[in-house]
Order: C-alpha cells, then sequence, then structure tokens
C-alpha cells in the first residue's frame, strides 16, 4: 500500500526508534482506475460496430456464395471476373475484421493484466489435456501447412492448480507462432515433471531467432528478425500476454533457439502443495 515502517536499531540491538512513512496513494489508485476504464470503454466502443461489420460481411459473403455465385453465366468473362473480385474482397473484410477482434482483444487483455484487473479462474486441470485442447484449437493451422505435431506426455503428471482457459490461450499462441514460423518439419509440445514443476514446452524447426533478440520477443508489440516484408501478421501482443499469464500462476516462461534450425519455448508451472493435497483427496474420494 506504499506505506513503510523502518525500525532503527543500535549495535547492542536495542531499538532507537521507529520511522513511519505514509504514503497517499489515493490519487495513483484513481489514475489506475481511469486507465482501466478507458481500456475497457474504448475497447467496447470498438468492438460493437466491428461486430456488425463481420455480421453483416458473413451475411453478404452467405448471400453471394448461395444465389450469385450459382448464376454466373459461363460464357460472361468480365462479370465472372468481377464476381471472383467481389468474393476475394468479401473475404478480405472478414479476415481482417477477425484480425482487427484479435488485436482489440489482445490489447484489452494486456492493459487489464497489468493494471491487475483479470478475473482468473483457478482449478486442478491436467495440463496433459490443456496441451491437447489446444492442439485441437489450431489443427486446422497445422493442416493448412502440412506440418506435424508431436505430443510427448509424460503418465502419471500430477495436477495444477490453474486457470485452464488461460493456459489453453497460452499453449495456442505458443503453437500457433511455432506454425507461424515453420515451413517444414514437426512441432513437438512436451510435458513433464521437474521436481516441484511441470515443465512444458513447444519446440518447432522453423526459422529460429537471433540470440540479441531471444529477450526482445517477451516485449510487448515487438517483432523481431529480418524478412519484415514477409512476416506473416500479428500483433506483436501473444508472448507478452503468455508471460503474464505464466508469472501470475507463480511459472516462467523463456525461450531458446538457434536460427534456422528451431525454437523451444518453455515455461513452468509450480506443483502447489495444495494441488498436491488437493488431488491426493480427490483420488481417495474415487
Ligand atoms: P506475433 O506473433 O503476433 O507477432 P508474439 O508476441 O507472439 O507476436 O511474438 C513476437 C515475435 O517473436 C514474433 O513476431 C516473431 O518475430 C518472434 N517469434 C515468436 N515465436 C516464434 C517462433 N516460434 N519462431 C521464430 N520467431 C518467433
Amino acid at each position: 500500500n506504499g506505506n513503510t515502517v523502518r525500525e532503527a536499531i543500535a549495535l547492542d540491538g536495542d531499538c532507537l526508534g521507529t520511522a513511519i512513512l505514509i504514503r497517499d496513494v489515493t490519487a495513483e489508485k484513481e489514475v489506475d482506475r481511469m486507465k482501466t476504464d478507458f481500456i475497457s470503454t474504448v475497447s467496447h466502443e470498438l468492438r460493437t460496430p466491428l461486430t456488425s461489420v463481420l455480421g453483416f460481411a458473413k451475411i453478404i459473403k452467405k448471400k453471394f456464395d448461395d444465389t450469385i455465385v450459382p448464376v454466373v453465366p459461363l460464357d460472361d468473362r468480365k462479370v465472372q471476373r468481377t464476381v471472383k473480385q467481389v468474393g476475394n474482397n468479401i473475404e478480405i473484410i472478414l479476415s481482417e475484421g477477425q484480425r482487427l477482434t484479435a488485436l482489440i482483444n489482445d490489447v484489452l487483455d494486456i492493459a487489464k493484466m497489468e493494471a491487475g484487473k483479470i478475473e482468473w479462474h483457478f482449478e486442478l486441470s491436467d495440463m496433459g489435456q490443456v496441451v491437447k485442447r489446444a492442439i485441437a484449437a489450431t489443427s486446422s493451422l497445422l493442416e493448412a501447412k502440412d506440418l506435424q505435431v508431436v505430443e510427448v506426455i509424460d503418465e502419471e503428471l500430477p495436477e495444477v492448480f490453474v486457470d485452464r482457459d488461460r493456459l489453453i490461450q497460452v499453449m495456442i499462441n505458443l503453437i500457433s507462432n511455432a506454425v507461424k514460423f515453420t515451413s517444414e518439419g514437426s512441432i513437438t509440445c512436451h510435458v513433464t515433471r521437474i521436481e516441484n514443476h511441470l515443465s512444458v514446452s513447444v519446440a518447432d524447426t522453423g526459422i529460429g531467432i537471433a540470440p540479441e533478440d531471444l529477450d526482445k520477443v517477451f516485449e510487448k508489440f515487438k517483432q523481431v528478425g529480418e524478412t519484415l516484408t514477409d512476416k506473416p501478421q500479428g500483433t506483436g501482443l501473444g508472448l507478452p500476454i503468455c508471460k503474464q499469464i505464466i508469472e501470475h500462476h507463480g511459472g516462467r516462461i523463456w525461450v531458446e533457439s538457434e536460427v534456422g534450425r528451431g525454437s523451444t519455448f518453455s515455461f513452468t508451472l509450480p506443483i502447489s502443495p495444495t494441488s498436491a493435497e488437493q488431488s491426493q483427496k480427490l483420488n481417495l474420494d474415487l
């Protein structure tokens, strides 16, 4: 709360006196509250019209696909070209709209996390299941690039006390990045126990990250590497969000990489005594 209490102790151990520093943090708290209010209002105001733009774009696409595409005259090249162009344009509106939605969600997420305004839902969870859910959620990306995903999940792992959805979000971020920056090879998701921690990693055989950029990737809006022009689009917020989530769980996240060979993102999650006790109790109950 910003207040400090210090005791002045003499060499013989006697207490000479106490200094108390009281800092009024009302104004800082108020600024924090205003920042969070501002962010939620702005993102709400951006999301509402965007939802309606995307909704109408979807309706137009359906009508276009169902009623216009089937009646395009086969002998009219000009009409065929125009219909194709309009189809492509609708796809762009949809995909850019979805990208903007993701960006707004990421900005809102990170702002709320930094302000400590996220609601967490901790429960005993099986990390193997979390990894499987994330792999299922990214399967279309994996298939589109013809990349293999390998799961190495140790047996008999203890359950951990975590926010399941947030950890699925972390895994989806790491796997999507692995897919984005890998053109061939495989992606390996590994879950194992190391002493009092679970260790989870996502390894790819992609472009890799230069040693001087390894720390930067966890900074907000940082996109590293030289091939910026043909870089897949992203927000540069995925990894900072992962870091906030993992650190909130008392874990650590880092990356090891070699340019041209691939990267491995790893994080740890403490196996808390509570979770061990709770899982033991749950096992006994069965
Ligand atoms: P985004 O992927 O949206 O750009 P992230 O915060 O997830 O944002 O990642 C930041 C940057 O870190 C990426 O733009 C990329 O330069 C680098 N990066 C992340 N994951 C990988 C990976 N698996 N291989 C190579 N580079 C990566």
